[in-house]
This record gives structure tokens, C-alpha cells and sequence, in this order.
């Protein structure tokens, strides 16, 4: 049995979690009214570490009359460039404090801390600097009206490229301070005030980036966050003052969200599920693809709505890929997040374990193989070990469903339009892995695979400035780069009678 090691918290982080943490509300933090809390539990031991106020509607509605009140005041007055600034205060400062960021990230999700510091806070820096720099850059067109009927040169029109108000933002737990990231930056660059609702399971890196702002100057209720579960979550997507709901989740949820913001149509965008298809062709460079493939499916231990979980490897090379992907994910060192040589940590909760687990039984007793893995790992906290599947039919839920852990399931294929098909039969349509040596073919299957995000001879090929979203069930809308303004803004046309 491995005993579990935890290295000593930082001070800071220590200190954060020494005391119980607040909602903040129009820049104070402030208790749920209902004065309840909730525990938050560290994944690798299943330890409370500390506990968070638990918000419900009523806390919403406090929320949203300050986010309200903040956007018709001094938000909306403010000038694009002075936006700029506070926008790029908050990622110097997440960077000058990314191990703290990344030591409370590990400890609240279970997550490597040398990923969490330099990909989850890293990234988010960089995504903090990218959209402050887009504040200054919303703008609107000139455009010369032309009807059949109207007076040669009499108009001027132009368009105005507008905030949308108040926005309400759901995130989940895989990637808490990236997701908060990705949903604040574009929104409050582009004039938006905010009600956040983190995960119940990861509160606290949003919480302790509630302080930045205070601290990077920003008016108080520009940014809000309430803590708390899906109740508070259901209350922000069908709240009547709340002018767009953005949620990363499951597609279950999503479509609730979809559902709770018909009362006052408020705007709605998407980011879901996957099960996304990752496709070695034999003519690919096989070590780089298998250690490809094998971050594909277990970077985060498998908690990726991107997750390439359905692997098609072409069948000359089936066996003796599988096998080396197994090798290789067998050789992953599984630890609790906070130790930097960790590779693979644990899932986030007791229910996410039960549900993983619950995904591996039923593939083995449909009758699929596990070429590693399919036990638990360890005999405390939420640790599972990587597993490879074969022998699979399409129909499995292992193949068909998405599991969110360290769980692949392998199909063999013969050609380019077999795989392209076998792909496509998905609900999703997220993200696509495609190895290949022959361009074109890479160029041909990017262009036949339904899937928001296609990387070729990469996995996980994200940047700031790459468009994010998915196809099908996988969601609506599209975050990252000049998009997230789109999704953040909406266009007025004015048209003058000269
Ligand atoms: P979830 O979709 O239930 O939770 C995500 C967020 O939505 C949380 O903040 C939660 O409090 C909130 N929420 C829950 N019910 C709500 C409702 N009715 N209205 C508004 N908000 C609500 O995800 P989960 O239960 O934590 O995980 C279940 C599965 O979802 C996972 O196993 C995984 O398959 C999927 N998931 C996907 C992503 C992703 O990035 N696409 C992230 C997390 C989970």
C-alpha cells in the first residue's frame, strides 16, 4: 500500500484556509443570508479543508442588484483603456502569485501543482493580459444603406458593438481558476459586470481571486461571487434582471440552462461535454502519438470535457499501439496533487470516483479488456488507475458515454472515411485528435470530423487566441480569442437621415 506524503501548504494558503470564507457581494464579503455553510474536502485524503458560505437565491438576487447598480454606475463610465488596466492588473498579479494560486488549486481539486501553476494559473494570466488588451479594441462598423427606395446619399449608418448587461457565469470543478478566467476576463473587458458561481466542489482559487480585484482597483460589484451548489446556479440562469448566462458543465445541465432562461430570453452560451475521438492513421510518428495519446485521455486524470477518450487506431497497428499506451499510462507515477512529481492525482470527489468506477465495472462486464488498470489505487482518497480498454463495441457506455476519468476506450479502423464515420457517431462533438505524416489526409480528416477544436499531431492544442467551443450536444457558442467578445457583446445598427 503507498502511504500519501502531503509537502507542507504555503503560508498564504495556509492562512486562507484557516478561516471559513464569504461570499463577496458589492465588494464586501459577507455570509450566505441563510448563514449556512458547506465543507470543501481535499480530493487526496478526503479531509475537510475548510468550509464556504453556502448561497441560494436569495443570494443570487443580493448579487445581481449589485452587479446591476455597478454596471448602470461607475462601470459603465469608465473608459475602455482604464478597464484595460485593471483587466491586466489581475493577471500580474495572478502571475506574481502563481504557486499560491496553484498550491490552493492542488489542494482544492487534487490536481498536480506544478500543472496547476504553470497551466491552470499560467494560462489564466495570460488570458487576463490577452483581454485587456481587446477592451480597447470593440468597435463597430461604417456601412452606406443602399434600399431601392431611399434618396441617393442621404444616410449614414454605422454599427455600435455593445455590452450586454449584467452576466451570469456557471463554472465546474476540472479547471476552476482557468474556467473563472475564461468567463470573467471577456466579459468585463467588454463593459459586463458579473455574478460568479463556482463549483461546489473547488470554491476556492474563485474566492481568493475575489480579492485581486479589490486589489487591482476595480468598483465594488463589478465582479460577485457566490458560492454554493446547483440551486444557486438554477437561480442565476432563470433570474429575470440577469442578461446572459454563460455554464462550462455537464450537457445535462446545460440543457436545464437552457430551459431556466426562457423567462426573460436571456442571452445563452455553452460549454459542454465530449467524447472526443482521437485518430492515429499507422503512417503517423508513433512515439510521438502514443505519448500524445496517452495526455490525450489522463492530463487532469481524464477530467477534460476534451478528453480524447474514444482512441481510433488503424488496425496494422492496433495491438502493438494499445499495448505502448498502456506501457506508458501504467508508468504514470499516481500521487496526491500537491507533490510536484505526481503525475496522476485523484478525481475531484467521492461521487466522481463512484461514477468513474461505476463507467470501468460496466465495461468489464460488457465483455471489454483492460489492458492496464480497472482498480482503484491506493486505500484513501479518490484515486484510480489509468485504464486502457480494448475489445469494445460502439454501442458500450464506456465508447458512447463521457466518464471524466483516466478511462480510454481503443477501436481499430481500416480507412479515412471508416474513421471519419465511426468518429462522427457521437452526440459531441468537442474536440478531435488527428497523427499523421501525410498532410493532406490530416487536412481531409480536420475537415470531415465534427468537432469545434481538431489538433494534429498534438493533443489539447489550446491557445488564448484559438476560438473554443463545441458542435452538436457539446454546446453553443464560442469562448477564447476575439470570439468571447462576440459572446460578451451584442450590435446596435444606427441609421441617420441626413
Ligand atoms: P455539473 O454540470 O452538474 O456542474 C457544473 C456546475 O453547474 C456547478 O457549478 C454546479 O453547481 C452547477 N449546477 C448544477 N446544477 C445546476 C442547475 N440545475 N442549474 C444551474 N447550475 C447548476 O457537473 P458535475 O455534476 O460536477 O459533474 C457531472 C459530470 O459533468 C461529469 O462527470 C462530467 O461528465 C461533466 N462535466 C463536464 C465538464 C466540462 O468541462 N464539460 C465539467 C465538469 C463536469
Amino acid at each position: 500500500m503507498t502511504a500519501i506524503l502531503t509537502p507542507a501548504l504555503l503560508p498564504e494558503v495556509a492562512d486562507f484556509v484557516s478561516r471559513d470564507r464569504q461570499l463577496l457581494i458589492g465588494g464586501a464579503w459577507v455570509d450566505a443570508a441563510s448563514g449556512e455553510k458547506f465543507e470543501t474536502v481535499d480530493p487526496a485524503t478526503g479531509e475537510v479543508i475548510t468550509r464556504v458560505a453556502k448561497g441560494t437565491a436569495e443570494d443570487i438576487d443580493r448579487a445581481v442588484a449589485a452587479a446591476r447598480a455597478a454596471y448602470e454606475g461607475p462601470w459603465s463610465r469608465m473608459k475602455p483603456n482604464e478597464r484595460e488596466r485593471l483587466i491586466w492588473k489581475v493577471g500580474d498579479i495572478l502571475s506574481e502569485r502563481a504557486e499560491i494560486f496553484g498550491q490552493l488549486e492542488a489542494l482544492d481539486n487534487g490536481k498536480s501543482v506544478a500543472i496547476a501553476t504553470a497551466v491552470d494559473v499560467g494560462w489564466s494570466a495570460d488570458v487576463w493580459r490577452y483581454n485587456a488588451g481587446l477592451a480597447t479594441k470593440i468597435k463597430g462598423s461604417s456601412i452606406t444603406p443602399s434600399m431601392p427606395f431611399a434618396p441617393d446619399g442621404q444616410f449614414h449608418a454605422y454599427t455600435r458593438r455593445e455590452s450586454l448587461g449584467v452576466c451570469g457565469q456557471i463554472i465546474p470543478w476540472n479547471f476552476p481558476i482557468l474556467m473563472a478566467t475564461w468567463k470573467l476576463a471577456p466579459a468585463l473587458a467588454a463593459g459586463n459586470t458579473v455574478v460568479l458561481k463556482p463549483a461546489e466542489q473547488t470554491p476556492l482559487s474563485a474566492l481568493l481571486l475575489g480579492e485581486v480585484f479589490e486589489e487591482a482597483g476595480f468598483p465594488p460589484g463589478v465582479v460577485n461571487i457566490v458560492t454554493g451548489f446547483g440551486d444557486a446556479g438554477a437561480a442565476l440562469s432563470a433570474h429575470m434582471d440577469v442578461d446572459k448566462v454563460a455554464f462550462t458543465g455537464s450537457t445535462e445541465v446545460g440543457k436545464k440552462i437552457v430551459q431556466a432562461a426562457t423567462g426573460n430570453l436571456k442571452k445563452v452560451t455553452l460549454e459542454l461535454g465530449g467524447k472526443s475521438p482521437n485518430i492515429v492513421y499507422a503512417d503517423a510518428d508513433l512515439e510521438a502519438a502514443v505519448a500524445g495519446s496517452v495526455a490525450a485521455w489522463m492530463f487532469n486524470h481524464g477530467q477534460c470535457c476534451v478528453a480524447g477518450t474514444r482512441m481510433f487506431v488503424q488496425r496494422e497497428i492496433f495491438d502493438d499501439f494499445t499495448q505502448a499506451v498502456a506501457d506508458a499510462a501504467a508508468a504514470a507515477k499516481i500521487g496526491p496533487g500537491l507533490d510536484p512529481t505526481t503525475e496522476l492525482g485523484p478525481l475531484v470527489s467521492q461521487e466522481q470516483f463512484d461514477r468513474v468506477n461505476g463507467y470501468i465495472q460496466q465495461g468489464l462486464a460488457s465483455g471489454a479488456r483492460a489492458l492496464t488498470g480497472g482498480n482503484r489505487w491506493g486505500d484513501r482518497g479518490y484515486f484510480i488507475e489509468p485504464t486502457v480498454f480494448v475489445d469494445v463495441e460502439p454501442h458500450y457506455s464506456i465508447v458512447e458515454e463521457e466518464i471524466f476519468g483516466p478511462v480510454v476506450a481503443a477501436l481499430p479502423f481500416d480507412d479515412e472515411e471508416d474513421v471519419a464515420r465511426a468518429a462522427n457517431n457521437s452526440i459531441y462533438g468537442l474536440a478531435a485528435g488527428i497523427w499523421t505524416k501525410d498532410l493532406s489526409k490530416a487536412h481531409r480528416t480536420a475537415a470531415a470530423v465534427q468537432a469545434g477544436s481538431v489538433w494534429v499531431n498534438q493533443y489539447n492544442g489550446f491557445d488564448t487566441a484559438l476560438p473554443f467551443g463545441g458542435f452538436k450536444q457539446s454546446g453553443w457558442g464560442r469562448e477564447l480569442g476575439d470570439s468571447a467578445i462576440d459572446a460578451y457583446t451584442q450590435v446596435k445598427s444606427v441609421n441617420i437621415a441626413l
